[in-house]
């Protein structure tokens, strides 16, 4: 049974899909106005850990992610540069797939782009505006929330501070400032628009989400994510919109992670702080370090993001990493241990329960660094058998389709580097041990470890990082 906090209800609820067996996904994707930071990711690693979950649990599961390339935001810097709108969200688009590539995210089905789907937005409003939830005012249109009864069921705003008759065109406000919302914007001089029923012009935000989500997912759909940023405006906007044009619950779930914080501090251009995914990866840092970082602490807590955490995460990897080259390079007496078989059967469970209970990922990486330190202790009094072996090495794979954080295990290196630890073999051999150091030092700068047991030379690819700060 899997359970997760809606923060419609408020409440930990027990999570059914519409569909058995199916779960129908929307999370809010980027705003391609710049690269992505490490709080971006800290939400899309999150969405990442509940898709990886639910697929791991049985679920098919069909994931929609929006990108929003076309707002205020993206027109505001395309123009900055001089660059045309496409040129400009190009760049970023780009550079967002590449960034989930490098974090091991696993891609959505479909990454419908806002400029893509004017017409579904068009006909949403139109919509809205023939059930008379949308007025026109100086060529806008805009969504009236006094009549939406409703509105701030999600962000829980109460219907008292509502500025009920006033407007905003602002993609984004404070949630004191809950007026009516631009649906559709009046073409401005020099800013990019598209000609259509409703006259010249550019869509709101938070349309693009309603009519995209919509489309792909259908009227009501399971599970819609973000930041708890995204909660007001944007989210409870796409409720009244959604809502109020199918007469339909329009989302069941909706899960909000909380904030990356850098060293105790909003992340933000002038104190420093701020970070993209590009910025640690230039100083070396391994992006694995970073997704197990981002997703060990449990997505409803603030996740103060620090150096020194990043190098405990890189630690603890180290540690799953070391455990499976360990069960990949050694070699086992035939058999199965009884032990071992408990282990892994207590860890699988234990792994299961912290996850279904809302995410909890302390209960599920605790259960495998347990399972990795009984385990250890008994390769080294030589108890595990090539069966365990073989069924520890499923359990790891298996665990790694939620965590994924594993690179695939290694079998071979480049024939040059396979050649150097030969020479290095042969100078220990011959006592030439300055040769050999040197050759292991090497290595080492070159991303390789050598150890030397009883059965040989073993080595293990590490992360290569230089210190920081630079
Ligand atoms: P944006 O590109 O600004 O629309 O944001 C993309 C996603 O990142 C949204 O789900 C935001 O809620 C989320 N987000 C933005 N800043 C942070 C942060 N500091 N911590 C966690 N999530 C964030
Ligand atoms: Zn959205």
């Amino acid at each position: 049974m899997i359970r997760f906090f809606n923060t419609l209800s408020g409440k930990i609820e027990v999570f059914e899909p519409l569909n058995p067996g199916e779960v129908r996904l929307y999370t809010c994707g980027p705003t391609v106005y710049d690269y992505a930071h490490i709080g971006n990711f800290r939400a899309y690693i999150f969405e990442d850990l509940l898709k990886r979950f639910l697929i791991y649990s049985g679920y098919r599961v069909f994931h929609v992610m929006n990108i929003t390339d076309v707002d205020d935001k993206t027109i505001r810097n395309s123009q900055a540069i001089g660059l045309s709108l496409a040129e400009y969200t190009k760049i970023y688009i780009d550079a967002f797939f590449e960034d989930i590539k490098t974090l091991n995210i696993l891609p959505a089905d479909v990454y419908p782009k806002a400029t893509e789907h004017i017409p579904e937005m068009v006909n949403l409003i139109k919509i809205l505006l023939a059930k008379g939830y949308a007025y026109e005012k100086e060529g806008s249109i805009y969504y009236s929330i006094a009549r939406f009864p409703a509105y701030g069921k999600l962000s829980k705003i109460k219907p008292e501070e509502l500025k009920i008759g006033y407007r905003v065109e602002a993609d984004e406000y404070e949630k004191d400032r809950a007026h009516d919302f631009a649906l559709w914007k009046k073409r401005k001089e020099g800013e990019p628009y598209w000609e259509t029923e409703l006259g010249a012009g550019r869509p709101g935000w938070h349309i693009e989400c309603s009519a995209m989500s919509m489309k792909y997912l259908g009227e009501t759909f399971d599970i819609h994510c973000g930041g708890v940023d995204n909660i007001f405006p944007h989210h409870e906007n796409e409720i009244a919109q959604s809502e109020a044009a199918t007469g339909k619950p329009f989302v069941r779930y909706w899960l909000h992670c909380h904030h990356l914080i850098v060293e105790g501090e909003k992340m933000s251009k002038s104190k420093g702080n701020f970070y993209t995914l590009r910025d640690l990866l230039a100083r070396g840092f391994d992006p694995m370090a970073l997704r197990f970082l981002l997703l060990s602490t449990h997505y409803r807590k603030t996740l103060n993001f620090t150096f020194e955490g990043l190098d405990q995460a890189a630690a603890s990897l180290e540690r799953l990493r070391d455990f499976q080259i360990e069960l990949e390079t050694r070699t086992f007496p035939e058999g199965e241990t009884q032990e071992v078989v408990d282990i892994i059967k207590e860890a699988t469970q234990q792994f299961k329960e912290g996850l279904s209970d809302d995410l909890n990922i302390s209960t599920s990486l605790t259960a495998v660094f347990s399972l990795v330190k009984k385990i250890n202790l008994l390769l080294q009094q030589g108890k595990v058998k090539a069966r365990d072996a073989l069924s520890l090495k499923k359990w790891l794979a298996e665990i790694d389709q939620v965590l994924g954080v594993l690179p695939p295990p290694p079998k071979e290196l480049p024939a040059e580097i396979m050649e150097k630890i030969k020479l290095r073999e042969k100078a220990r051999q011959e006592k030439n041990y300055a040769l050999a150091d040197l050759i292991r030092q090497e290595l080492l700068e070159q991303g390789i470890a050598l150890e030397d047991t009883r059965e040989g030379t073993r080595w293990k690819i590490i992360s290569k990082r230089k210190p920081f700060p630079l």
